[in-house]
């Protein structure tokens, strides 16, 4: 605490004024006292001697009589060994224990420490006497879970230090001193496994940061095929209630290829936060197929939460992935919901009587948006190893609108959009990622040439499809009408995925490149047909057995045994390959 003394002076809502003798600075924390209790809060705007917080905390109960207390530090979260598998609230607070603590309704003004300060680590010192260090550097390791944690110079530390001592390879608490630095003016500081960061700043300490091209392959076969995601890359998912979100990010976080993933879920219904809680222990992680919270952290806090810990939340969630980054590992956040937390800034911004921009968000919606997505990004560490953080953000854009604010100003940043669609998921067509509508900007692990072949076909039969709603059938002729059944299957046998099978809802990198060569030869193909109703027969045909191909482990036996059917069934229509579909499948290899 500082010698700043403040006493409230006026409340609305989550934001409380303070008048105050002293100094205090912006994104302070402060605590508001009300009967025996200290409700966290954080300085948000500071005219001449008032000070406007926003309370992390229900404010019922606080008057103008209220005592405020300063501790001169921003909002931080505390980093270090124990990180992984936890469940937190906005501000780091372990969910269950601070259960425990309450009982069944979370008591408020209650903070926990993040991590467990009992707990002993096996150390292993990498640093020596003598050698010269910098913020971010690590200075020994300890086994986390699957992975190897490394104990870093605190941010904060600004120039360069040199070790002057090292503890030795042995189990230490996380408060445990494990190492003496000296600093460029000869001043000694004693560091332990864990330090803390303000979530607002952006941890900047590596050597580069690298331009994001490799694919964040996540096993969904129209994600990594035609709307992909660079590992350091960003991508938003609008989500209308049904389409598919929960089912895409369960999918996503099992599947993908990163190390680790940060899951914040922010303002959403509280039913949908107690899935996400209750579902993801029992998820499996494919790699070991022990449990995914080994490698997971939960950040959640629910639409009954107050809005201010919304924010708190997304912040929390970036640095604790920019901290794992720091390892050389692969991190995915996946923000979910980013317009709750969009709604909590525009409740503020009214409270604080701003001068209101689009829909009454702040002016400063934009530039707030942007830079939470330029914290995501691929980075050569100082020691050359990489590490990236990708983020994806859900928008839940009231009735489906795009044109609103915050989808506005997320697809101006993101690299990648999935629209989930709500006639797709009406038409259970999953994942409903929109064909049409998505897009990306990152390089996709099958030619380029390949995929807007494809594209294009599923472009031109849903015309097709569109003009047959007018005209019929009848007045529609084969060749349009093959189109539009060629849309169809390539729509049925690779952009839909059955999520709940293990062969079919995970489909590798080598396998999407086998099976897309294959339907681009299909797509391309002329065959002996001379009506509608055989046309129909044959692409039923083809589809179940691609559908049965899809479920069998690639490579196997069952595997070829479906190929070889499909290429009799292609035989039997005379299925010739157009020259030029050959020489862009020659060009894909
Ligand atoms: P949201 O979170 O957007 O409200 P959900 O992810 O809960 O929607 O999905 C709703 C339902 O849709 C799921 O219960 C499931 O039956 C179905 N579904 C969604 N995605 C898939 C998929 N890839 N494969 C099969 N079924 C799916
Ligand atoms: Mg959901």
């Amino acid at each position: 605490m500082t010698d700043t003394k403040g006493k409230v002076v006026a409340v609305n809502g989550n934001m409380v004024s303070v008048e105050f003798d002293g100094k205090v600075s912006l994104n302070e924390v402060g605590y508001v006292k009300v009967g025996g209790q200290s409700l966290k809060g954080e300085v948000i705007r500071i005219r001449g001697n008032t000070a406007q917080m926003q309370i992390y905390e229900m404010t019922n109960g606080i008057s103008t009589d209220c005592n405020v207390e300063f501790t001169g530090d921003l909002l931080s979260v505390e980093v270090g060994p124990g990180l992984l598998g936890q469940v937190y609230d906005g501000l780091q607070n372990p969910l269950p224990l601070l259960a425990e603590h309450s009982g069944y309704f979370l008591e408020r003004g209650v903070y926990l420490s993040a991590l467990d300060e009992n707990t002993k680590w096996d150390f292993t010192p990498t640093a020596k006497e003598g050698d010269v260090v910098f913020a971010g550097d690590s200075v020994g390791t300890v086994p986390e879970g699957p992975f190897t944690h490394k104990i870093q110079v605190p941010y904060g530390f600004l120039g360069s230090y040199t070790v002057k001592k090292i503890a030795k390879a042995g189990s230490y608490k996380i408060h445990d001193t494990i190492a003496t630095l000296v600093d460029e003016k000869g001043k000694s500081h004693n560091i332990c496994m864990s330090f803390k960061w303000p979530v607002k700043r952006a941890v900047n300490c590596y050597a580069e940061r690298l331009s994001p091209e490799e694919p964040m392959v996540t096993k969904v076969r129209l994600i990594d095929t035609f709307f992909p995601v660079a590992k350091g890359g960003t991508y938003c998912i609008p989500g209308p209630f049904g389409a598919g979100k929960t089912v895409l990010q369960h999918t996503t976080s099992r599947n993908a290829d990163v190390d680790i993933v940060i899951v914040a879920a922010c303002g959403e219904r509280a039913g949908e936060v107690v899935e996400t809680l209750k579902e993801f222990p029992e998820l499996k992680d494919p790699r070991t197929g022990r449990s995914l919270m080994e490698r997971t952290i939960i950040i959640c806090n629910t639409s009954s939460m107050p809005v201010a810990s919304r924010e708190a939340s997304v912040y929390t969630g970036v640095t604790l992935a920019e901290y794992y980054r720091q390892m050389g590992l692969n991190v995915l956040l996946l923000a979910d919901s980013t317009s709750r937390w969009a709604q909590a800034m525009r409740e503020m911004s009214g409270r604080l009587e701003e001068i209101p921009g689009e829909e009454a968000f702040p002016a400063y919606l934009e530039s707030t948006i942007a830079s939470f997505y330029e914290r995501a990004g691929i980075v050569r560490l100082r020691d050359g190893n990489v590490g990236s953080v990708t983020i994806g953000g859900t928008v839940s854009p009231a009735g489906g609108n795009f044109e609103e604010p915050v989808t506005q100003a997320t697809l101006k940043v993101v690299g990648a959009f999935h629209g989930l669609s709500r006639e797709r998921s009406d038409a259970r067509r999953y994942p409903s990622i929109d064909p049409l509508d998505s897009w990306s900007k990152y390089k996709s692990i099958i030619s380029r040439n390949l995929v807007e072949y494809a594209r294009e076909i599923y472009k031109r039969g849903a015309e097709v499809n569109q003009m047959m709603k007018v005209v019929g059938e009848e007045g529609t002729s084969l060749d349009d009408f093959i189109l539009y059944l060629k849309s169809e299957f390539l729509d049925a046998v690779y952009m839909q995925q059955d999520s709940f099978d293990d062969v079919e809802g995970a489909t590798g990198v080598d396998r999407q490149k086998y099976v897309f060569s294959k339907i681009i030869s299909i797509l391309g193909s002329s065959f002996k047909i001379s009506e509608k109703e055989e046309a129909r027969g044959f692409f039923n045909m083809l589809r179940q057995n691609f559908i049965d191909m899809n479920y069998k482990t690639f490579g196997s036996k069952d595997f070829y045994d479906a190929e070889k059917k499909i290429d009799g069934i292609l035989a039997e229509k005379g299925a010739s390959v157009d020259s030029d579909v050959k020489a862009l499948l020659k060009d894909g290899e």
